[in-house]
């Protein structure tokens, strides 16, 4: 017998690269001709920074966004020649940090680029860095007046390797929104003060608001790990995480017995109850609990969709496996919890969130396969 991490963990987590690379290049035909570079922060969206990185360079992307400084460092370490842009920008005192290992900020104040320009004079040459404006999240980014401030800033102006302008949409994922098209004109005109220097505005729903959005270069994230950037059409992404947990014994359960924390969920029937070794510890919201409205969560196991029942527990989870021939489901079968057949942006429906929070809290304690590559990639 063997006793690998998968015959161990319970539940496996696996990370097709593959498809990742698959999906960046759907993102790339979609955005030509501009450049698509891939959004990392968050440890790649929980996936993993070193593997989806390596894949990612594999298939030609060659500029990373990450939010922290600490982020760019570690994914310097494995991609020596990307772009990386830190997008919270250049935290105070941290120039040297950035400079060091070729960070980029996103500068979002005046304030943080007379840092990096004074910094720039001290350490000898003008540095790269990108240029947030706000054109209407309101989240990070100069406000319009702040920036007219630094174009009449000689000086500030004199110390900046401007390498790209950015802003951020807030509504991509809702094409009839007003806002993208205010957004859109907004960005036209801070462009038209910067002539010449490279633009960035679309995330991974941004690529599908046709040319207008995709500019120079664009930066998704969630669509290169399988989310949907398309909400009202039919997913062109394809599944990147599949999250399985195994049985662990199966019961009978007679009309009135309940299952689970709370008896939350009773028999209507007689019954046969799947436990699988899953929880909220590994990541599996505990929102998906045999909900009480807009019907149950589902699992796919021995090629069916089946409801959850009952209440997610830390390690395990119940599934009603009824309706499936009895030999079909032992001690040992694998459910998909999430993956080709159970989406990330179904299951996070069914918990009341969005899909990135849904892979940005996947657990640790399951194995994960890295599926896909066979080599280490040169980079
Ligand atoms: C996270 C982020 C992205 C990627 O967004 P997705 O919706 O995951 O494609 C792009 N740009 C900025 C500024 C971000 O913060």
């Amino acid at each position: 017998m063997t006793h690998t991490p998968e015959d161990l963990a319970g539940a496996v987590l696996s990370i097709n690269l593959v498809a990742l690379q698959e999906n960046w290049r759907t993102l790339q035909r979609h955005a030509a001709p501009a450049e698509c570079g891939a959004a990392v922060k968050g440890n790649a969206y929980g996936l993993g920074i070193a593997p989806v990185a390596r894949a990612l360079w594999e298939a030609g992307c060659r500029s990373f966004f990450v939010a922290r400084p600490k982020e760019g460092e570690e994914l310097r370490a494995i991609l020596p020649t990307a772009t990386i842009y830190v997008l919270d920008g250049l935290f105070p005192g941290q120039a040297e940090f950035y400079a060091k290992l070729k960070l980029c900020p996103a500068l979002i104040s005046l304030e943080e680029a007379r840092e990096w320009a004074a910094f720039g004079r001290v350490y000898g040459r003008r540095l790269a860095c990108a240029l947030h404006v706000d054109t209407g999240i309101n989240r990070l980014g100069f406000s319009q007046p702040e920036f007219e401030a630094l174009l009449s800033d000689r000086q500030t102006m004199d110390g900046l390797e401007i390498s790209l302008l950015m802003s951020h949409l807030a509504c991509a994922d809702e094409p009839a929104h007003p806002m993208n098209a205010c957004q859109r004109d907004a960005f036209a005109a801070i462009r038209a003060r910067l002539p010449g220097v490279p633009a960035s505005l679309a995330n991974s729903s941004g690529v599908f608001l046709g040319s207008g959005f995709t500019q120079d270069l664009v930066r998704p994230g969630i669509a290169l790990y399988g989310g949907n950037p398309t909400p009202a059409a039919p997913n062109p992404m394809q599944a990147v995480a599949v999250l399985e947990g195994a049985v662990l014994q199966i019961r009978d359960v007679r009309p009135g017995e309940t299952v689970g924390y709370s008896a939350t969920w009773t028999a209507t029937r007689t019954s046969r109850v799947a436990v699988l070794g899953a929880g909220y510890k590994d990541g599996v919201p505990r929102a998906l609990s045999s909900r009480q409205s807009d019907g149950p969560a589902h699992v796919f196991i021995a090629g069916q969709r089946c409801p959850v029942i009952g209440r997610i527990s830390m390690d395990m989870m119940a599934i009603d496996v009824t309706n499936l021939p009895q030999e079909s489901v032992t001690r040992g079968t694998r459910a998909e919890i999430l993956g080709r057949h159970i989406g990330i942006d179904e299951a996070a429906g069914w918990a009341g969130t969005i899909s990135y929070e849904l892979l940005t809290r996947l657990g640790s304690r399951y194995a994960r396969l890295y599926r896909g590559l066979e080599s280490d990639v040169s980079v």
